[in-house]
């Protein structure tokens, strides 16, 4: 039996492993001195335990999560807040210190919880997690560390702190407090891990070890999902691990590829890790959906270098910045509301230049390709490849490619191939568009993508761009699916890119599939 709750999409992805709770583990009390005098000490203690996380996060190139750390140290070395935390404990000799530390914490938050601006309610948090981590030092006691292999992390407040001290043991993490523009949301979407907040707190009491499915798009948890594509015709998560040297081959011989979708070094390193043979997808637009202008040619080299640096000699597709639906910074809005359709980034040419300039840069001496989101129009391929040459200045240009994800793309196929390289076909906006769902439309899920409407339309691209000669991959969720991917690949699709923590059972349901029968393939 599955339960499901219902709760805010913070970071998008599907991710499904075993629950783990901070609260859960054994918390290890070390020394305790927790006296009035030791509070000021302790209150640096945090502040400096979090710059080192700050610049490790600095030093590769994750700005925006160093920037997150150094605000909750500047919050830990605000002198008033250590001042208000004594200043109560000589009112009240009997109070314990740490209770006093976390009292003054919830005093600033609820006080930034009424402020009117959502940024500023959002800083409640901030300031609850130093005070949480002052009492840690003050008391002594050990933070949790989570088991080997990847969890998702469930507590009543996820901060950013704990995802970015745990990236590589968390698989995703579910939250009860917080929304969308919270740190911790900032910190998710860049490391790529799913993340849904605003759950019922009967959530808390799922055991360790308990299988959970988080859905960040759809804002989703699944306590114990059925049998899909997690668990293959009963086959655990880690016997799918162990079948990760087998080919991704159909029952009757069709070689599949299987790449990933990623957005940090980190899912790099775990699709990688997964048998992954590159990357489809390269969302390059979710580490700056909180930025305030255009990212710079060095921002974005900071993001592509260290993810390029792990996929050394393997092929990345990099998506071009897609700030749409769900995905607008509010400094992009009045362009595209201005602007009418996406790709938004081709209504900014020194945004667009700043973004090639620095894929040919960070992409010298690896396998990159550009996928340009949300085309319609040939024209729109077309002005990318050219910026690109004039940019390259005689070096070589990388292939341009079209993600098809609206039926005005599939409307425009016959003049669309031409100009591009190769196709992806995005179902997850495809689906949405077809059959007139909103992105965050909790209905909206990767099954409908097999509904006829969708499924002829990808049956004809697969054939059109199959009599063009122009390859064709499936990136969108669906290709992870375990009722749309048997359909996918009987329609001919021979190469799928997936969020890397869904390579192994999409390998194993590709092996258990019989596709011959049906027809002409396209790669
Ligand atoms: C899609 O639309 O299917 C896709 C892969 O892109 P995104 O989910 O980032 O819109
Ligand atoms: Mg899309």
């Amino acid at each position: 039996m599955s339960t499901t709750y219902e709760g805010v999409a913070c970071s998008g992805g599907l991710a499904t492993a075993p629950a783990w709770s901070p609260r859960a583990s054994v918390v290890t009390t070390v020394a305790v001195d927790a006296s009035p005098a030791s509070v000021p000490a302790a209150f640096e203690a945090a502040a400096v335990r979090l710059l080192a996380l700050a610049s490790s996060y600095r030093r590769n190139g994750a700005t925006a999560s160093a920037d997150i750390l150094e605000t909750e140290a500047f919050i830990a070395r605000d002198p008033t807040f250590a001042a208000e935390v004594v200043s109560d404990l000589t009112a009240a000799p009997g109070l314990d210190p740490a209770a006093a530390v976390l009292q003054v914490a919830q005093r600033h938050a609820t006080v930034m919880e009424g402020l009117a601006a959502d940024g500023l309610r959002e800083r409640a948090a901030d300031i609850r997690e130093v005070g949480r981590r002052v009492v840690d030092e003050l008391t002594g006691r050990a933070r949790p560390v989570p088991p080997d292999g990847h969890v998702i992390l469930v507590d009543e407040e996820v901060c950013a702190p704990d995802l970015l001290e745990f990236a590589d043991r968390l698989a995703g993490a579910v939250s009860l407090r917080g929304g969308a523009s919270s740190h911790a949301a900032i910190v998710a979407r860049s490391l790529g891990l799913p993340l849904v907040s605003q759950v019922d707190a009967a959530l808390l009491s799922t055991r360790d070890g308990v299988l959970l499915e988080v859905d960040g798009d759809a804002g989703r948890v699944v306590v114990g999902p059925a049998p899909a594509l997690s668990v293959v015709g009963g086959t655990s998560a880690a016997a799918l691990a162990l079948a990760r040297s087998l080919p991704a081959t159909t029952a009757d011989g069709v070689d599949v590829a299987l790449l990933a979708n990623i957005a940090s070094p980190l899912e790099a390193r775990r699709a990688l890790d997964a048998g992954a043979s590159g990357v489809g997808l390269l969302r390059t637009e979710l580490l700056f959906l909180d930025g305030d202008t255009w990212p710079t040619t060095e921002q974005h080299e900071a993001q592509l270098r260290p993810i390029l640096e792990v996929l050394t000699g393997h092929p990345v597709v990099i998506r071009l910045l897609d700030f749409s639906n769900d995905k607008v910074p509010a400094f992009v809005q009045p362009l595209l509301t201005a602007w009418g359709t996406a790709p938004v980034l081709l209504a900014a040419p020194e945004a667009l230049d700043a973004q090639l300039r620095a894929i040919l840069a960070a992409g010298r001496g690896h396998d990159v390709r550009v996928l340009v989101p949300m085309v319609t129009q040939p024209e729109e391929l077309a002005l990318v490849r050219a910026r690109l040459t004039e940019l390259a200045g005689g070096h070589r240009v990388p292939p341009v490619g079209a993600m098809i994800e609206s039926p005005d793309a599939v409307d425009n196929l016959a003049a669309l191939l031409p100009v591009a390289d190769f196709l992806s076909i995005g179902t997850n906006d495809l689906t949405a568009t077809t059959l007139a769902f909103e992105r965050s439309d909790p209905r909206l899920g990767p099954a409908l993508a097999a509904r006829a409407e969708v499924m002829t339309q990808v049956e004809l691209v697969l054939r059109e761009a199959s009599a063009y000669g122009t390859p064709v991959s499936v990136c969108g969720d669906a290709a992870a699916d375990a009722a749309v991917l048997p359909l996918l690949l009987e329609a001919g699709v021979t190469t799928v890119s997936v969020a890397p923590s869904r390579l192994d059972a999409v390998r194993a349901l590709v092996r258990e599939q019989s596709v011959r029968t049906a027809g002409a393939r396209h790669g």
